[in-house]
């Protein structure tokens, strides 16, 4: 239960004054729903207003307090017209315009006669200086009630500056004296303040100083939000390790006969993933790894011997792949060695209906099928499994965190391994998974040789044809990628079908085929085997193609717009070649005009392959929120912490968490319930739930 000293915190903003249910509409949009949210809204910029010129001397474009004297209103005809006050100081004159004034307020606002301070944005109009809505109008009594540095939060339509301030300064009245949840010692190192002293200093900065988030005050709020994302963390995955598993530990006789079937040995990460995957299997703890590693590092082998050990334990096992091409490729790559190990594979897709797939489930819930391959459709109620042992998820983003426990959920105390081709910076990982174990495969299948990446301006697309044109004569294959345009699937699908006229204009009906994401599956099937067992050399394609494809005797991908695509995307797209064993050149077709960041991107990919190193580089140029897109990922947004910026602050908080653990597993102690209450205020109410007093 949520202690009571944040109560005031959790309330809804509608209990702050001076906001109503529309307000609160703007401010959920916003920040959130309640008060808590607006103490981590924190201000973007702040507004200077100490220059206080007098009216000659103030200069248009700028800030400006100034101390005038009220002459006279110019009250308009209509309201449609602007209200006008003039002001006078002893250099000269200047108006304040309104728009839609009330006369009576405005009356009172500026009486006529008196002095006042009003601050805000001089603009110049028909040579005479003035403000338009200024943000402050004080009699002079009151100047001090005027900051002189004000902080400027992020807005949403509807939403005006001063509203968000008055519901934040409110919001940090509410805050009370929290006990310090940190190392004091630690806190001492780093020379941070308390919690309420950092939000108050966060939200009043004094100067643009206050608001880099390298600030003492900003820092120590991160660190609180990334220790209660790690602490969280840890809780749950302690609370999974307890979690009995079964202890799977086959006896090689599958997978001695599928080895002997495959033309090449294991790498070594593939063997020293696999000696992680089958010492998590064999203990009594469930297994939850990821296996990470770059398209084309051969995690389909690794995963198909997990599985096979499942099923030398006499249970089944499955393999679910985000798309239908990347089962079906899963299938065929599996499919043979399985046959030779001698054990019953199948696949399950959406496109199975009727009787073949009423047998197909009957076999499965009867046992008769060891190893399915499939899509989400594995997850449909009606699949029944005799005895699933062990789950293997592919390119796992593309799921959601629920769809993999609706897997897990079909069997008793499932293993689970999910694979993704996505390299994860390790501190996001620790961002997602905190102590998930993970393996990485980190050489490539040995005989590849490396890709050539070239970046070439659009104007000199001629030459590339014409070059495109002599590799073909060699009997290459080539890739063609069109570019998403503006998340919009028909332009997407336009400019792929006009690069293909225009190739086949170029080369004849029969070399080039098409595929893009509106096709039907069986069209896309159709044109990918055109390409890669029939006569076509040209596949032109919209993205994609990012998954799965295996064509290995592909060896050119030219991709249009590269500049359109997020350094990770073009660095999983170019691995769909360099597959096989001859040398592959991949061309990076740029636009002319080109910002510093996206020259940054095209230049980190023709120096380096390595998709570690590309993932690094790509969370520095974007920051982590955009990294795998945040809600798809199941990553966790953070909103006082920015992971590209807090690297460091994120593995301290790492370490503190696990000693933490190690010393107080309950959270019992003194130190342990005050970071229950860190729990509780960023709200992991679930990890604490699994504590034994929770
Ligand atoms: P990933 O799924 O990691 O993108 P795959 O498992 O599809 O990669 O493997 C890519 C290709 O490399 C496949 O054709 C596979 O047969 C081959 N391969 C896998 N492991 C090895 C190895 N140890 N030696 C040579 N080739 C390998
Ligand atoms: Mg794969």
């Amino acid at each position: 239960m949520r202690p009571e000293i944040l109560f005031p915190l959790f309330a809804p903003v509608t209990s702050l004054k001076g906001v109503g249910q529309r307000i609160a509409t703007l401010l959920e949009k916003a920040a959130g729903p309640k008060v808590v949210d607006l103490l981590w809204h924190l201000p973007r910029e702040v507004i200077d207003r100490s220059e206080e010129p007098t009216i000659q001397a103030a200069l248009p474009d700028r800030i400006a307090t100034i101390t005038a004297h009220v002459d006279r209103h110019e009250v308009p005809p209509t309201r449609k017209r602007p209200y006008r006050v003039l002001l006078r100081d002893g250099t000269g004159f200047m108006t304040l315009v309104f728009f839609h004034a009330d006369q009576r307020y405005m009356a009172n606002l500026l009486p006529e006669g008196e002095q006042v301070v009003v601050s805000g944005r001089i603009e110049l109009f028909n040579g005479v200086k003035q403000i338009v809505h200024p943000d402050h109008v004080v009699p002079v009594a009151k100047r001090g009630d005027i900051p002189m540095v004000e902080p400027v939060y992020p807005l949403t339509a509807g939403l005006t500056g001063n509203s968000v301030r008055k519901a934040v300064t409110q919001a940090l009245e509410r805050a009370p004296d929290l006990p310090e949840w940190l190392d004091e010692s630690y806190r001492a190192r780093q020379g941070w303040p308390g919690w309420r002293e950092a939000l108050t200093a966060a939200h009043a900065p004094s100067a643009e100083g206050a608001l880099s988030p390298l600030s003492k005050a900003r820092q120590r709020l991160a660190f609180d939000e990334l220790l209660a994302n790690q602490l969280a963390l840890a809780i749950m995955r302690r609370r999974a390790k307890r979690q009995a598993g079964r202890e799977i530990a086959g006896d090689k006789r599958l997978r001695r006969k599928a080895l002997a079937a495959l033309p090449f040995d294991l790498t070594g990460s593939q063997i020293e993933a696999l000696k992680e995957i089958n010492a998590d299997m064999a203990a009594k703890q469930r297994m939850l790894r990821l296996l990470q590693g770059d398209v084309g590092s051969g995690k389909t082998v690794v995963a198909l011997m997990a599985m096979l050990n499942a099923v030398e334990c006499g249970g089944q096992a499955a393999l679910m792949a985000p798309t239908e091409i990347l089962a079906r490729q899963h299938f065929e790559t599996i499919g043979p060695l399985a046959e030779a190990a001698g054990i019953r594979v199948a696949v399950l897709t959406g496109r199975d209906k009727g009787k073949a797939r009423r047998a197909l489930l009957e076999s499965l819930a009867a046992g008769e099928i060891d190893l399915i391959v499939g899509t989400h459709a594995l997850f449909q109620d009606d699949v029944i499994f005799r005895d699933l042992m062990l789950a293997v998820v592919d390119e796992q983003h593309r799921f959601g965190v629920h769809q993999r426990l609706n897997l897990a959920a079909k069997g008793k105390a499932v293993d689970m391994l999910v694979m993704t081709a996505t390299p994860i910076p390790r501190t996001l990982m620790m961002s997602a998974y905190g102590d998930l174990d993970g393996s990485r495969l980190t050489d490539k299948p040995p005989g590849r040789k490396p890709v050539r990446t070239v970046v070439v301006a659009a104007p000199r697309i001629e030459e590339v044809v014409a070059g495109i044109e002599r590799q073909m004569t060699a009997g290459a294959k080539i890739y063609w990628v069109c570019p998403l345009v503006e998340e919009s699937e028909t332009s997407d699908m336009a400019a792929a079908e006009q690069r293909f006229s225009a190739l086949r204009e170029r080369f004849g009906e029969t070399r080039v085929a098409l595929v893009h994401g509106r096709m039907k599956g069986t069209e896309k099937e159709a044109a990918m085997a055109r390409f890669a067992e029939g006569e076509a050399q040209i596949l032109v394609a919209t993205t994609v193609i990012e998954v799965g494809v295996n064509v290995p005797e592909a060896t050119v991908m030219v991709i249009e717009h590269a500049e359109r695509f997020g350094l990770a995307q073009l660095h999983q797209l170019r691995g769909r070649i360099g597959r096989g064993d001859k040398a592959s050149t991949c061309i990076l077709l740029r636009s002319e005009q080109l910002t510093e960041t996206a020259r940054e991107r095209l230049k980190t990919l023709a120096e380096t392959e390595d998709g570690f190193i590309i993932a690094e580089k790509d969370l520095e140029l974007r920051g982590a929120g955009e990294i795998l897109g945040t809600r798809q990922s199941g990553l966790p947004a953070f909103r006082l912490a920015d992971i590209a910026l807090h690297g460091e602050l994120m593995k301290a908080a790492h370490d503190d968490s696990r000693l933490i653990l190690d010393r107080d597993p309950e959270l019992e102690g003194e130190r342990g319930k005050r970071l229950r209450t860190l729990l509780y205020l960023f709200e992991r109410d679930a990890a604490i739930a699994t504590l034994r007093s929770g």
